[in-house]
């Protein structure tokens, strides 16, 4: 496949129902992390068409509110399956400039079309209330509208997945959207754009602006017509935007940072935990924020863990994700690798143990071993921060209640995991981990129909599932009374 021969690889933005190059005619080189190579360009916008894009989604608004529920789920339908006709297009330009492997790529498409398929459908359940009136002449009723027009910021962890899983509500409710994806992967978002483009969607209620980051968040942070910021990324820029946002009022939905723990205990079935362990930490080469950050394991079964964990973490075999046989890609930038070998420095400088890789990967720049380091404790920056890399590390405990401490002993709250076969802790565990989302006895907790979303430093409001269309509407209530 080559990337300049498929007609959904492009290298304009579309804002206000058009490809275009920017004002400025400057454009920014995209790489790919494999190589190093760049593979194409995109228009380096700003401010005025960023602004440009908010005034066609004003105008195209009405419309697209006025239409039937049914409606707008017929054109997401038609997205959905799309989407699943260009899979191997869309996994190949997405590997191309994310670098993950190919069959991850398929998946994440995969999964970023259950969400246009869950809130296609979800789009014609948003119920409203009627309550009974405190007076007898009167009547009152909920009604749920959309909330107007959605700015959404995205990272190049998931390029397809962040989009749709706020691009499809913010449509499904009836909103036209905005999208800023991350600089690095913004090819994934404009092919995706274009398939929805294809499937009817109103071409000026969907925009993909690529450019200076600042300037274009400004011009949706000054809009009082941009009611809704969506953003998922590092929790610093996510508390500076939340800042930005309160001068327009705007609703705020956040899914930043964790620092996900997965305690096993000596009752757990460590072959299921070990299986768990892999996908949940080197999934995406460690750079997810659900990825565990900490492994906590339980003193009688810290020997025997380690040991199948290892063995298997040996077997991963690193390269380029369009080469089939690899299991793990290379990091996203430079900045990625320095923090991963910050993270083991300070670890086996405070007394970590270097069991299995440790070092840059012969394989070029931004290549990383798979790395298990043990014995580490709470003292080590990698207890406190987010590594997102492929560190795995190990820390030893005693008993439930010390497992409890040290697992919520962070500002963060996304992910959590738990491995235990008795039913009493497992409820325990899933009421007391101060996390917004648990999984017990399973590595992977990610789907549709379930609310993604942290608590703490991590985050604010819910995606997917029947929660996640609510953060695209506003509730109104309605009284009607001289009703005797
Ligand atoms: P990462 O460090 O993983 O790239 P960031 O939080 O820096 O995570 O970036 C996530 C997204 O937020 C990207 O699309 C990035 O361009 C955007 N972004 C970063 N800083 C700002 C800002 N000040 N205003 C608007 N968008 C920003």
């Amino acid at each position: 496949m080559q990337l300049n021969q498929l007609k959904i690889f492009h290298e304009q933005a579309f804002i206000a129902g058009k490809w275009c190059d920017a004002q400025n005619q400057q454009s920014t080189a995209i790489i790919n992390p494999a190589t190093m190579q760049i593979i194409g360009h995109v228009p380096n916008m700003g401010k005025a068409e960023a602004e440009i894009a908010i005034q066609a989604a004003k105008q195209a608004y009405p419309e697209w509110k006025a239409k039937t529920a049914k409606e707008r789920s017929i054109i997401l339908k038609k997205w959905n399956d799309l989407l699943l006709e260009h899979l191997d297009e869309l996994a190949f330009i997405l590997t191309s400039e994310q670098g993950k492997p190919l069959s991850e790529a398929q998946g994440e498409i995969r999964y970023a079309a259950s969400f246009v398929e869950w809130f296609a459908e979800e789009a014609k359940r948003t119920y409203g209330d009627v309550i009974p009136s405190p007076d007898s002449d009167a009547q009152i009723i909920v009604t749920k509208q959309p909330i107007g027009i959605v700015a959404a910021i995205t990272p190049w962890n998931f390029p397809a997945a962040m989009i749709t899983r706020k691009v499809a509500p913010a449509l499904a409710a009836g909103c036209p959207c905005i999208v800023k994806p991350a600089p690095e992967t913004p090819f994934t978002a404009l092919a995706m754009l274009d398939l929805a483009i294809q499937a009817g969607v109103p071409a000026e209620i969907f925009s993909v602006i690529t450019g200076d980051a600042i300037q274009i968040g400004d011009a949706f942070f000054e809009s009082n017509d941009v009611r809704k910021l969506t953003f998922t990324g590092s929790t610093p820029v996510g508390k500076l935007l939340l800042e930005k946002s309160a001068k327009t009022m705007k609703k705020v939905s956040l899914e930043l940072g964790g620092n996900a723990p997965f305690i096993i205990f000596n009752d757990a079935n460590i072959d299921a935990a070990v299986e768990g362990a892999l996908a949940a930490k080197f999934r995406n080469a460690g750079q997810t924020c659900v990825c565990v950050n900490r492994f906590l394991v339980q003193a009688g079964v810290y020997d025997q863990f380690i040991a199948k964990f290892k063995e298997r973490i040996q077997k991963f075999s690193v390269g380029s994700g369009l080469e089939p046989i690899h299991d793990i890609g290379p990091l996203i930038n430079k900045n990625a690798i320095s923090k991963v070998k910050a993270h083991i420095q300070d670890a086996v400088e405070k007394g970590a143990k270097l069991i299995v890789g440790g070092k840059g990967h012969c394989l070029g720049e931004l290549f990383f071993e798979p790395t298990l380091i043990i014995d580490v404790t709470t003292e080590m920056d990698v207890a406190t921060q987010e590594t997102f890399g492929p560190l795995a590390a190990i820390f030893k405990f005693e008993d439930e209640k010390q497992a409890l401490e040290m697992a919520n002993a962070t500002e963060f709250g996304l992910a959590s995991y738990c491995y235990t076969n008795d039913l009493g802790r497992a409820w325990r565990m899933s009421q007391q981990l101060e996390y917004g989302m648990v999984g017990i006895n399973k590595g992977l907790i990610s789907n549709e129909v379930s609310p993604f979303g942290g608590i703490k430093s991590s985050g604010l409001g819910r995606e997917g599932s029947k929660y996640g269309i609510e953060d695209y509407m506003e509730i109104k209530y309605t009284m009607f009374g001289g009703l005797k």
